[in-house]
């Protein structure tokens, strides 16, 4: 027996207009199939069409966990001070940690992520290489006080994630694991009907180098990816690429100064001197930790990526606008000819062979045109700097890349020491010698794949969802409930359907059948039962496949066989 609902009951308060706030379909539709409600920034209630969904991404993960052998627990979602302080994460993970003070005024946060406390969990517990490997995981509520909460269940406060650690004795027990929980992570993506990739990615906050991140592929991610048919895929952030360059003047020519007046931007100074984008050279300032000014050279046509900035110059930040002032430096006129003293000057490893850069002179207004490097100027130290981007030259095949935008549902991480070294956490080898665990850390974003489903699956009407992820599998929708040929009819395909195991409502509301239909489409049911007057006279109701919205007319008696038998074949195809 599935369950069965009547509309009439449900708490679903649909809305007939776009909410203002939602950008993305995913909030939008979240909002008016009355599945989520706000109640802060990215803090949202699940009312209960959107909780049984979410429980039904909970449901898949959940198996697949178990299924490689990772086992089910429970932290606190609360966690002291103390073992951030440890880790020295208290201070490394800044205003995005949400710290409280209990009445006694110690320190507190709501967790983000749970490394500390699994960690200091299992440190006194697991002895020994006995006891190794072990894997396990949560399903819980996330703080993080995103500095842009966004999208609804996508950039959330709060929301729910999948969370599983591991600990090895062996790198080759740890990479066994992770190539485990990469496989499961895939197959959660296509039980959820994700259309999706698994990319190189950048580790961040977490610490570690091995990571992949699961992206669900969506026009509006706030991803950007790069990818090559070779199969090799990544993030742009952690991307690695072959930069081509086809600059114009490709031999030495007599440096040039020029008054530029009020050309600030790239595109303003290539348009005035008629040269391309990819002729002059961006200079970006900034700073070390210790407050040594920094300047960044990419080619005029690419972005600089912040986290190859920071690897190439440790502790790098762009300046703030008051920091020009107090470098006195011009901020539109910036460039590698004659720096300000004490200036460390860095230069993307593309622009190496190129002869005449096109640069700021330092000076209000004024730039060079047909700078060298070696003759004209000196580059103190060469690196990657730019942002990976189509067109670039795949770093396994040498093929060109293309580009794609995606959503990152989920990430697996190689750890390494990191967690069990700063925080005293070992175990005994075979030699009895005391050892520091190694560990991987695995996160799915639960809510927000939740929205993911819906960004790939949504048309005009509403949300078209994927049967593993509906609400509920089919509406039976009488068109006029007081009909006392109509209602009998839907309410025992109703009652039938529920017993042969498939999730019905049946929508029981005394509303013109406009209305029905209307939520319906919005809400999503994946097979929608018609049953009206004049059909039911010919012994026939109507099948709408909502994803489709094609329509078939059944016979009633074979109605509960036929829906049922397309409900199990839509599951088991994403089984
Ligand atoms: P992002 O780069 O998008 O901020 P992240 O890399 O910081 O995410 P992880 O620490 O890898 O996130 O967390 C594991 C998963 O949790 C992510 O893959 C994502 O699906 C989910 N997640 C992270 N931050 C949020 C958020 N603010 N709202 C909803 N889900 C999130
Ligand atoms: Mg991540």
């Amino acid at each position: 027996m599935a369950v069965s609902l009547k509309m009439s009951s449900l708490y679903v308060p649909t809305l007939k207009e776009d909410p203002a706030e939602a950008e993305l379909a995913s909030h939008r539709l979240l909002l008016r199939a009355g599945m989520i409600r706000k109640a802060a920034a990215g803090i949202y209630t699940f009312l209960p069409l959107g909780w049984r969904s979410l429980h039904k991404i909970e449901q898949i993960v959940r198996e697949e966990m178990d299924a490689i052998g990772s086992q089910e627990m429970l932290m606190p979602a609360v966690q002291p001070a103390e073992l951030w302080h440890e880790s020295g994460r208290w201070s490394d993970y800044g205003p995005e940690l949400m710290r409280l003070k209990d009445r006694h005024g110690r320190e507190f946060c709501l967790g983000p992520t749970h490394e500390e406390i699994i960690t200091a969990t299992v440190r006194h517990e697991l002895r020994s290489y006995r006891d190794l490997p072990v894997s396990l995981y949560q399903i819980q509520v996330k703080f993080r006080d995103e500095v842009r909460p966004r999208f609804g269940l996508l950039r959330g406060r709060e929301f729910i994630m999948k969370d599983a650690y591991s600990f090895h004795a062996t790198q080759e027990s740890l990479q066994e694991h992770y190539d485990a929980m990469a496989g499961a992570y895939g197959r959660i993506c296509e039980r959820l009907g994700l259309e999706y990739r698994p990319v190189e990615a950048d580790s961040g906050q977490i610490g570690g180098k091995i990571t992949t991140e699961f992206m669900a592929l969506a026009e509006n991610g706030e991803a950007e990816l790069v990818y090559c048919d070779c199969g090799w895929a990544a993030n742009v952030e952690a991307a690695t690429t072959a930069v081509p360059r086809h600059p114009a003047v490709t031999e030495a020519v007599p440096m040039e100064k020029v008054h530029t007046p009020g050309l600030r931007t790239i595109a303003d100074l290539a348009q005035a001197f008629g040269v391309a984008e990819y002729d002059t050279v961006k200079t970006m300032a900034g700073k070390t930790a210790e407050g040594r000014l920094v300047f960044l050279c990419v080619p005029g046509d690419r972005e600089l990526n912040p986290v190859k900035a920071e690897s190439a110059v440790p502790g790098f930040e762009l300046l703030e606008e008051e920091d020009f002032k107090t470098f006195d430096i011009p901020k539109g006129s910036l460039g590698p000819v004659d720096p300000p003293s004490g200036a460390l000057v860095v230069a993307d490893d593309s622009l190496r062979d190129t002869v005449a850069w096109g640069v700021g002179a330092n000076i209000n207004d004024y730039h060079y045109f047909g700078a060298q490097p070696g003759r004209d100027f000196e580059i103190d130290v060469w690196a990657d700097l730019v942002l990976a981007a189509p067109g670039d030259g795949c770093p396994v095949c040498n093929g060109t890349l293309q580009g794609a935008r995606g959503i990152e549902v989920s990430q697996v991480f190689q750890l390494g020491t990191k967690y069990s070294e700063s925080m005293g956490a070992t175990y005994a080898d075979e030699d009895g010698n005391e050892q520091p665990f190694l560990m991987g850390c695995y996160g799915v974003g639960v809510s927000r794949s939740l929205a993911a489903v819906i960004e790939q699956y949504n048309d005009e009407n509403g949300i078209a969802w994927p049967v593993s992820v509906a609400p509920l599998e089919v509406a039976v929708v009488p068109l006029n409930v007081g009909d006392d040929i109509v209602w009998p009819v839907a309410e025992s395909l109703w009652r039938d359907l529920a017993s042969a195991g498939v999730e019905t409502v049946i929508d029981d509301r005394d509303e013109r059948a406009g209305v029905k239909f209307a939520d319906a489409d919005l809400i999503g049911f994946p097979y929608q039962v018609v049953v009206g007057k004049r059909g039911v006279a010919d012994g026939v109701i109507e099948l709408k496949v909502r994803a489709t919205g094609e329509r078939e007319t059944l016979p009633i008696a074979e109605a509960t066989e036929r829906i049922a038998a397309l409900v199990a074949q839509a599951r088991s195809a994403l089984a």
